[in-house]
C-alpha cells in the first residue's frame, strides 16, 4: 500500500495534512475509487471524467488533468508493488489549505491518493445474499456530486449495520434513490428497473456498466421511479458499486426477496460485469 500527495509518493501513515485543509474542516472537496483488475483499472476514463464533473459542480478546479491523473495512477500502482494485481485507487480532491473561512481560498486545489490491494468480498455473501433495509434519505439535493460529505450515508450504513443488515437503501418523497453506498435496482418479470440519473443519486459507473451490459444481454431496461413497495415485490434485488461490483440482496427489511434466493438474471450481470473488467 501506498500515498500521494501532490506529486510526492509517500507512506500510507505519513501525517502530511495541515490543520487548515478544506477537505479535513468543510468537506470541501470530491472523491472517486477505482478498481483495478489484474492490473488493469476498470473504467478508469469514465471515474476520472466524473471526478471532474464533480469539482466543476462545486466549482473547483483539479491540480491535475485527466492524463496527468491516469499517469499517477498507473505509477503509483508499480510503486505500491501493485502492478498485475487486484487494487483500488482512492482519489480525493479538496479546494486546498488556507486559514480557515468559508468563502474560497485563492490557492491551489490539493490532490491526495491511496493505492491499497483490493478488499476481497466473502464467496458466502455472493452465494446467499445480502439483506438490506430502508433509510429515509435524508441528505442534500446535489447526490451526483461525489462530495466527501457523507455524513447522511455513513450514519444510515452504521445504522444498518448495527442491526444486523449489509446495506441501507434511501427513499425520498415516497421513491427509491440508492443505498448508502451502491445503486438498487429490482428485477421483475424479466425487467430490470433503476432509479433514473437524476441529482438524486450518484450515477455510478458500475451502473452505466450494468445497463450497458443489460442492453446487450437483451434484458430489457426501465430507468424509473419506482416505491420500496415495488422494490419488495421483485422477483430479484441487487445492488452495485466499484467495490462489490454485483451483489445480490435476498431480504429486504427481514421479508426474502422472491424465492429467498439470488436470482439468474442478477448472476448474469455480475458474470458479464466480471467478464467487461477482465476482459
Ligand atoms: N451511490 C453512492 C451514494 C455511492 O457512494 C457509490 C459508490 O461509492 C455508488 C452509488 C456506486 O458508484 P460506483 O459504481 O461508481 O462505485
Amino acid at each position: 500500500s501506498l500515498g500521494f500527495h501532490n506529486g510526492e509518493f509517500i507512506a500510507l501513515d505519513q501525517k502530511i495534512i495541515p490543520i487548515d485543509e478544506r477537505g479535513h474542516q468543510f468537506g470541501d472537496g470530491v472523491y472517486e475509487l477505482i478498481k483495478v483488475y489484474k492490473g488493469a483499472p476498470f473504467m478508469m476514463r469514465e471515474h476520472l471524467v466524473r471526478l471532474e464533473k464533480s469539482a466543476k459542480a462545486i466549482r473547483l478546479q483539479l491540480n491535475y488533468s485527466i492524463d496527468q491523473l491516469e499517469a499517477i495512477i498507473a505509477d503509483g500502482l508499480h510503486r505500491a508493488g501493485l502492478a498485475g494485481q487486484d487494487a483500488e485507487v482512492y482519489i480525493q480532491s479538496t479546494r486546498g489549505i488556507a486559514t480557515r473561512l468559508h468563502t474560497f481560498p485563492n490557492v491551489e486545489a490539493s490532490t491526495t491518493m491511496t493505492f491499497r490491494p483490493a478488499r476481497v468480498i466473502p464467496a458466502e455473501l455472493r452465494e446467499r445474499g445480502v439483506a438490506i433495509t430502508l433509510a429515509v434519505d435524508e441528505r442534500w439535493a446535489n447526490c451526483y456530486i461525489k462530495s466527501l460529505n457523507l455524513l447522511p450515508n455513513i450514519l444510515a450504513k452504521q445504522a444498518a449495520v448495527d442491526n444486523g443488515y449489509y446495506e441501507a437503501v434511501f427513499f425520498r418523497d415516497g421513491y427509491i434513490t440508492e443505498g448508502s453506498s451502491t445503486n438498487v435496482y429490482a428485477v421483475k418479470d424479466g425487467t430490470l428497473y433503476t432509479p433514473p440519473a437524476t441529482k438524486r443519486i450518484l450515477h455510478g459507473i458500475t451502473r452505466h456498466a450494468v445497463l450497458r451490459l443489460a442492453r446487450e444481454l437483451n434484458i430489457p431496461v426501465v430507468e424509473e421511479e419506482f416505491t420500496p413497495d415495488f422494490l419488495s415485490s421483485g422477483d430479484e434485488i441487487f445492488i452495485s458499486s466499484t467495490t462489490i461490483e454485483v451483489l445480490p440482496v435476498t431480504t429486504i427489511e427481514g421479508q426474502p426477496v422472491g424465492n429467498g434466493q439470488p436470482g439468474p438474471i442478477t448472476r448474469r450481470l455480475y458474470d458479464a460485469v466480471i467478464a467487461d473488467a477482465t476482459r
